[in-house]
């Protein structure tokens, strides 16, 4: 059971008694309502794990046990306290013994700080307490949980009254001046809860037994403190990593096409990087990809095109069709792999797993036709996904909303005369690939299925949304999608050194609200994002996150 199942479970009877009031009109699955299949009590135990010195080493997490056992919750609450502790004690401890591996926590109690505070040998300067403690976070985070990395708590440390010696008038007041105000950052910073036992003691100096240790009504606060901590972090967690998965994979940076290429596999290290500093990545569902099977990629590609992708590279060839689209080694898989990205985050929608689902894949697809590769792209992976949906999962109507810098050509060829999908696009015109006037707008049965919104250079926040806010939503609820995919390219963000526009992160939170509002309204919010182009790292970085949270709201 993914970890995340398991939070669900553990406070499904809270959700569920939510559950029984929400109905729906038209019969149809209220799927954004209520989780599925987890309608009995989960007898899945929650791990915790409490890091700390002597004060968590005593009987905080003891007399937690108790509260949990009280309130009906499973849980196991591992004391991991070491006496005498600094932060920098604690990093290289856990560096030599794999605690994490061992106990595998959901949930992690951090508070350290009270020794780094100690006026003698194993006093810690500020900055090099942030630097262990984010060591610290790195390592619970990151490095041993890469797939479902536990829920991190950190607590502010304890008042402390002044001893002659060790825990002074200097320790005291650089708990309120230095090392508090740091935790507070770092919860800040990487979006990590912040359970305050310094304001709990702060006026109740008799909870303290001996200027530094509680208690046992000390304790027993502390404890309470922790225990309603865990169950709005439980509720939040819950709530919100339901709702968004994310595919990504180390595979994809090895579509390898030049060193001065801007697609480069930098761009999906900085979306990581930047999610993982925001704590932005452990909240959402991981979703690992697997190679689309070619029959997949057939549905929208011609067998003599895939094979000649498949060969290219062992032929000699560099490139495919065009001298932007350059390859490497292990491009065609790298390609087969952004394609069945997309798919396992549509099976994952269509399976209620998540509501909807961001990709962070290259190469990207929406300038590949047929049977030709353009603009950095091999396969189209949205139109796979599009013909996926179909074919796969009888759905009969898919809308595509593609707000990428530029005109997604090769989208709109294929789907050009088919009225089962609508194309949207929203672009800066003129510019590569030159096509995307507002008088394309398909042909044949097709005809009006088709939207193009060409704007000019210069354009923003305001021009894009107004464009889907009052040329695409209406005609989309008309058409009224069984299923909403965004091409999502970031390259119309400011910043972007191929793109001549000046859309803010803010400016594509808006747009995804839209797009979502769409789905919720038209398919109970069945949405998978693509990522297409943005070639400023940081830009591109923090339009996602914007995009993400959006989708998670
Ligand atoms: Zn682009």
């Amino acid at each position: 059971m993914k970890k995340n199942q398991k939070f669900l479970s553990i406070i499904c009877g809270i959700i569920a008694a939510i559950c029984l009031s929400v109905t729906t009109g038209d019969g149809r699955n209220p799927a954004s309502a209520c989780p599925p299949n987890e309608g009995t009590a989960g007898k899945e135990e929650l791990v915790i794990l409490c890091l700390g010195d002597s004060i968590t080493a005593a009987i905080y997490p003891k007399k937690l046990q108790v509260s949990l056992d009280r309130a009906g919750i499973p849980a196991k609450v591992f004391n991991a306290g070491m006496g005498g502790y600094t932060s920098g004690h604690y990093l290289g401890f856990m560096k030599s013994f794999n605690l994490f591996k061992a106990i595998k926590p959901d949930l992690v109690l951090l508070k350290l700080g009270t020794n780094d505070a100690r006026t003698d040998f194993a006093s810690t300067e500020t900055a090099q307490f942030v630097e262990n403690m984010e060591g610290l976070i790195h390592l619970i985070r990151e490095e041993l949980y890469e797939q479902s990395p536990p829920l991190v708590l950190i607590s502010t440390i304890l008042p402390i009254i002044p001893q002659p010696f060790v825990f002074t008038e200097r320790s005291a007041r650089r708990v309120v001046a230095e090392i508090n105000p740091a935790i507070r950052e770092i919860s800040d910073r990487l979006n990590i809860p912040l359970v305050d036992n310094f304001t709990l003691f702060k006026d109740r100096p008799e909870w303290l037994e001996d200027g530094v240790h509680p208690n046992r009504k000390g304790y027993q606060a502390m404890a309470d403190n922790w225990f309603t901590s865990i169950t709005e972090a439980i509720a939040k967690k819950t709530n919100s990593s339901r709702r968004t998965g994310f595919v990504g994979d180390e595979f994809y940076l090895q579509h390898n096409p030049g060193p001065e290429h801007p697609e480069s596999a930098e761009r999906l290290k900085s979306i990581v990087r930047h999610l993982e500093k925001r704590g932005l990545l452990g909240q959402l569902i991981r979703i690992k990809p697997r190679p689309a099977p070619l029959k997949w990629i057939a549905t929208v590609h011609t067998p003599q095109y895939i094979q000649y992708v498949q060969e290219a590279y062992h032929r000699g060839k560099r490139f495919i069709h065009s001298r932007d689209v350059s390859i490497s080694a292990d491009s065609f898989e790298v390609a087969r792999w952004a394609a069945g990205g997309v798919l396992q985050a549509i099976d994952a929608v269509m399976a209620g797993q998540v509501n909807n689902a961001f990709c962070a894949i290259r190469p990207p697809g929406h300038h590949a036709f047929r049977d030709r590769a353009s603009g950095f792209c091999i396969f189209n992976n949205v139109a796979i996904g599009a013909r996926y949906i179909q074919k796969k999962h009888g759905l009969s109507r898919v809308l595509v909303v593609d707000w990428d810098v530029h005109h997604g050509d090769g989208t709109q060829d294929i789907f050009y005369d088919d009225p089962t999908v609508l194309f949207f696009s929203v672009h800066q015109f003129p510019l590569f690939p030159g096509s995307g006037a507002a008088e394309e707008t398909g042909k044949g049965k097709g005809k009006g299925y088709t939207i193009n919104v060409p704007l000019p250079a210069g354009s923003g926040d305001r021009e894009f949304v107004a464009a889907l806010r009052e040329v695409l939503k209406p005609r989309a609820l008309e058409f009224d999608p069984d299923f909403v995919l965004i091409s999502a390219g970031f390259d119309a963000h400011k910043d972007d050194p191929l793109g001549g526009m000046e859309v803010t992160p803010e400016g594509f939170a808006e747009m995804t609200r839209i797009v979502k509002e769409i789905a919720e309204e038209s398919c109970y919010g069945r949405l998978v994002s693509v990522l297409e182009g943005g070639y400023s790292f940081p830009g591109l970085a923090k339009s996602v996150e914007a995009h993400i949270l959006a989708l998670k709201e």
